[in-house]
């Protein structure tokens, strides 16, 4: 025979279903999870590999490239310096290239103590260290001296200019260039500007000779920017400073230091007062400031010869040889824009960092990180007795393994679903085994409890009925009373069982209920008056407040009926000190209502949550003396709900409690 479901007691489900979760769900989780953990690491490594010889190869080849031109660099230069005069032309190719542009580079040789610089024009001033060229100074006419005497000593710069324009008209090609100096500047000092700047002009244009070390074009060049300035004309001065500051910073004369200095200075002081073309003048700085660094770097080569050459943050290298001692000198700006894109365009490419050191430590290119960047390599070039490193790493090393990164991010993310489902699911399980639990000790609980509910009036039926039947109770009154309890025992054993049975249908689907329209009053009185009547003997009374023609609803009189005993029973069983209960109905919105009333011990707002569910009994002394199995009420409800109503329970602990059921009231049928 099967047991009715609500009978069966469950065997452990807690621990069992924890063991299958653990081996069919957690077990396969964290394998899988500690497997998609390896997988991870070992493409990690691969990758990492692969990002490592793929460096090394740009590096190895990069270093190839470098040792190739400087190779090649050094052997041009033994080339140059073999020929003996050399001029820009006959420069190897590679170095006409690198030294072509203002700057750039520059090929240097010390003859005798004179500097010979090529291409001629890429230093600025002649470095101290070094002899400037002796140029005898050109003897002067003798029929100078005396017109000299008279400008320099007697100060009549109007004779003295007359005399020297009469000089110039028989003077011979070599010494005019002399002379116009001396007419211009006489001209100057007696205040004829015009005259001495038309003069200047023609001196300018002459060649470039001088006296001493001052080349009197540059003489020219800067007396007509200070006349200009001295005027006050400022286009004028425009014009003749950039045509100056074009010559000085082309390399035109080759200066002592200090007088480079002082006409750049010139320069820089005039061009704040003259309205020079601004993106011209700043190109000319711009040389200016590229053939500076390179000029001190062949200083400090001078000085103490050495293949890295750092002229402030800038670095040059230079190739050299001793004897005579002869280098080509390259400058930062040639080497990082021309040529290292050249050499290392592959790096570029993949976005690589790289930084040349030579062996003796000295940053020759680039940065060379005190601490290994992650995934840097290493190349080592040797070139003849010179060795180089060079060391190559990725700007960006997770742009290198972008496709592991996908990779990392998708097994990251299985894992957490995994752990987040994993986590979920031992969540479900362990609220699905504590509430299987909680139901099987309350099903535990409810088979003692019952159990006890049956032998109780069973008990008494039996003494009772042992009682009646050996005679032993001679009194009439007192048998009949005795009829009257055996009656009412079996009753209360009759709904007991109607309630287990109404429950377990209910439980398992199988209760039907038949609906038939319900005239209201009738039935409810009916209900009072046989609830009023078994329960007469116990001293119950209830008072009840039905009106008359209360609307119809379609109901199952007979669930009905077990819903409102229910109630009642209650109200009865949960009022100790009262022996009165109230029940009261009415009709509002098209709404039956069913109040059940008492003014027992009352029910806490917490239990309120609960008193509905199954097996639920409040804890307390009352519920110990009375007697229950915790299904009244959850039958009240699944009665009500099926009737398309509802129940509530109003209430106060220790003042009592109000159950109402509203149910649809049936609407009145047309016309009737
Ligand atoms: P029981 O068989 O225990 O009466 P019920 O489902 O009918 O089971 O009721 C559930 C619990 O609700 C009861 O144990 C009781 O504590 C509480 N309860 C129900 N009706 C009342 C009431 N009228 N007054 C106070 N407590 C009540």
């Amino acid at each position: 025979m099967r047991r009715p479901g609500w009978f069966r007691i469950p065997s452990r489900p807690g621990r069992r279903l924890v063991a299958v979760f653990a081996v069919f769900v957690l077990l396969p989780g964290v394998v899988l999870g500690v497997f998609a953990l390896k997988a991870l690491r070992q493409e990690t490594l691969l990758a990492q590999t692969q990002v490592r010889q793929r460096l090394q190869s740009v590096a190895d080849q990069t270093g190839r490239d470098v040792a190739r031109d400087f190779r090649q660099w050094q052997e041009a230069l033994v080339s140059i310096v073999r020929q003996k005069s050399a001029d820009t032309g006959s420069l190897p190719e590679t170095v006409r290239q690198a030294v072509g542009s203002p700057g750039f580079g520059v090929v240097v040789r010390l003859d005798e103590q004179s500097l010979n610089a090529l291409p001629p024009g890429q230093l600025l001033y002649i470095p101290p260290s070094v002899s400037i060229p002796n140029i005898p100074p050109r003897p002067l006419p003798a029929s100078i001296a005396p017109i000299e005497i008279v400008e320099l000593v007697e100060k009549d710069y109007l004779r003295a200019s007359r005399l020297y324009k009469d000089l110039l008209h028989s003077s011979d090609a070599e010494s005019r260039p002399l002379i116009l100096h001396r007419l211009a500047r006489t001209y100057r000092k007696a205040g004829r500007l015009n005259d001495a700047v038309r003069t200047f002009r023609e001196l300018e244009h002459s060649a470039s000779t001088g006296t001493g070390q001052l080349p009197l074009d540059l003489v020219a060049g800067s007396e007509l920017c200070s006349i200009a300035a001295e005027q006050g004309n400022t286009d004028e001065l425009a014009v003749s400073l950039m045509a100056f500051y074009r010559d000085l910073t082309g390399g035109k004369w080759l200066l002592e230091e200090p007088r480079y200095a002082y006409y750049a200075d010139r320069c820089q002081s005039w061009s704040r007062e003259s309205p020079v073309t601004a993106d011209e003048f700043r190109r000319l700085q711009a040389i200016e400031i590229e053939k500076l660094a390179l000029t001190r770097a062949v200083e400090e080569f001078l000085t103490k010869p050495s293949a890295v050459l750092r002229v402030g943050s800038r670095t040059h290298l230079a190739f050299w040889q001793n004897d005579p001692l002869a280098a080509i000198v390259l400058s930062e700006s040639f080497l990082e824009s021309r040529w290292w894109p050249r050499v290392f365009s592959i790096g570029e490419e993949q976005d690589l960092a790289a930084a040349l050191r030579s062996s003796d430590g000295r940053q020759a290119l680039g940065f060379f990180p005190e601490n290994a960047p992650p995934f840097a390599v290493m190349s080592t070039i040797q070139v003849g007795e010179s060795q180089w490193h060079l060391q190559v790493w990725p700007r960006d090393p997770d742009v290198l393994y972008s496709d592991l990164k996908q990779k990392q991010d998708l097994y990251m993310g299985m894992l957490i679903f995994i752990v987040a489902f994993l986590g979920f699911g031992s969540y479900i399980t362990a609220r699905t085994v504590r509430r299987e639990l909680e139901i099987g000790r309350m099903r535990a609980d409810f088979v003692s409890t019952v159990s006890h509910e049956f032998r109780s009036p069973l008990t008494g039926i039996r003494q009772l009925g042992e009682m009646l039947v050996y005679g032993r109770v001679r009194d009439e009154g007192k048998r009949h009373q005795y009829y009257g309890m055996i009656v009412r025992e079996s009753e209360r054993l009759g709904r007991l069982v109607e309630n287990v049975l109404d429950f377990s249908r209910m439980e398992e689907g199988r209760k039907e209920y038949r609906f038939v329209p319900l005239d209201t009053t009738a039935w409810l009185r009916g209900v009072v008056e046989d609830f009023q009547s078994e329960s007469a003997g116990d001293g119950v009374s209830i008072t009840a407040s039905i009106p008359e023609a209360l609307p119809q609803v379609s109901a199952d009189g007979e669930a009905l009926r077990c819903a409102v005993r229910n109630l009642l029973d209650n109200a009865v069983k949960y009022s100790p000190d009262t022996k009165t209960v109230w029940l009261d109905a009415c009709a509002k919105n098209g709404r039956v209502t069913i109040s059940v009333r008492d003014h027992g011990v009352g029910i806490s707002e917490q239990d309120r949550k609960h008193i509905f569910d199954k097996f639920y009994r409040v804890d307390g002394p009352i519920s110990q003396k009375v007697k229950g199995a915790g299904l009244g009420l959850s039958l009240v409800q699944h009665i009500v709900a099926a009737h398309g109503g509802t129940v509530e329970c109003a209430s106060r602990e220790g003042e009592g409690s109000a159950f109402s059921i509203r149910l649809p009231a049936t609407p009145p049928a047309a016309g009737g």
